[in-house]
């Protein structure tokens, strides 16, 4: 006996319930799914305040750049900024102010900085510019583009006579085909001991190496003279060779 031959019905897209059922389904959970995790993703990357990458994103994208400066031997330049005095920028207008003038640096760096390049938030009053294949010279001109612009922005402007200005500290660094054995860590930190050059120098200043060696050998050069001086005046019986010989 043979059986009536029943018409599936079908769905819209074409499909029997059961195999929409069976298979749609679990596609277009799938699917959500995917794009859920993805949007999970970006969030666990993004600073939530600043809407700039984080210190997570910054640890991928640094040694994605370090293992292409070890294959292309062209250097990555790391720029790490810190805003001058933030405290009191929180202590004189409060916290909710600090937030706003942070969102707006992010913003001001933002701007400043090349398509290719990207900032992100390191941490409190603390951002890091990562400069792929750059040499030491053209991050340099960043880092002083980025501190000029800094300077010059009015933050929370709510006329011509009421705005905040903040200035920043910057360490360059670049991460050499010789270096970049050294990591993530060594990477960061070089840049970062420059930035407490440039804060120990006076602030609202660019440091890189070459520029705090030179530093350091003016400032021995001029303490040299002062010494002189002050020995041959004040101290006549006091040979200058004396005091230089002394000075380290
Ligand atoms: P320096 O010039 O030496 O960098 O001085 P500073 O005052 O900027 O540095 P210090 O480390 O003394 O203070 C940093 C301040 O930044 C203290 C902390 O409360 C504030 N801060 C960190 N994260 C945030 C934030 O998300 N929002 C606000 N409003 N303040 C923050
Ligand atoms: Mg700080
Ligand atoms: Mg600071």
């Amino acid at each position: 006996m043979s059986m009536p031959i029943r018409r599936m019905p079908r769905c819209r897209s074409g499909l029997s319930k059961r195999v929409a059922k069976r298979y749609c389904v679990p596609v277009e959970e799938a699917f959500r799914l995917k794009y859920q995790n993805k949007r999970l993703r970006d969030i666990s990357y993004v600073d939530s305040m600043t809407e700039i990458p984080n210190f997570r994103a910054l640890t991928e994208f640094l040694i994605a750049q370090i293992n292409k400066t070890i294959r292309t031997a062209i250097p990555t330049a790391i720029i790490m900024i810190d805003i001058d005095d933030f405290k009191k920028i929180n202590d004189s207008y409060g916290h909710l102010v600090g937030d706003i003038v942070l969102k707006e640096i992010a913003k001001v760096i933002k701007n400043s900085i090349r398509a290719s390049d990207q900032v992100f938030r390191y941490g409190g009053e603390e951002f890091a510019v990562v400069l792929p294949q750059t040499q030491l010279d053209e991050a340099i001109k960043v880092a002083e583009r980025i501190r000029r612009n800094i300077e010059l922005h009015h933050c929370c402007k709510f006329n011509e006579n009421n705005h905040i200005l903040v200035t920043a500290s910057l360490g360059v660094s670049t991460i050499t085909p010789s270096s970049s054995h050294l990591g993530f860590n060594a990477a960061i930190d070089s840049a970062d001991k420059l930035l407490m050059e440039a804060k120990r120098s006076g602030k609202n200043t660019v440091m890189w190496e070459s520029k705090a060696v030179k530093e350091a050998e003016v400032s021995k050069e001029e303490r040299k003279i002062i010494l002189e001086a002050l020995f041959s005046k004040d101290h006549p019986h006091t040979e200058p060779e004396e005091a230089s010989a002394n000075d380290g």
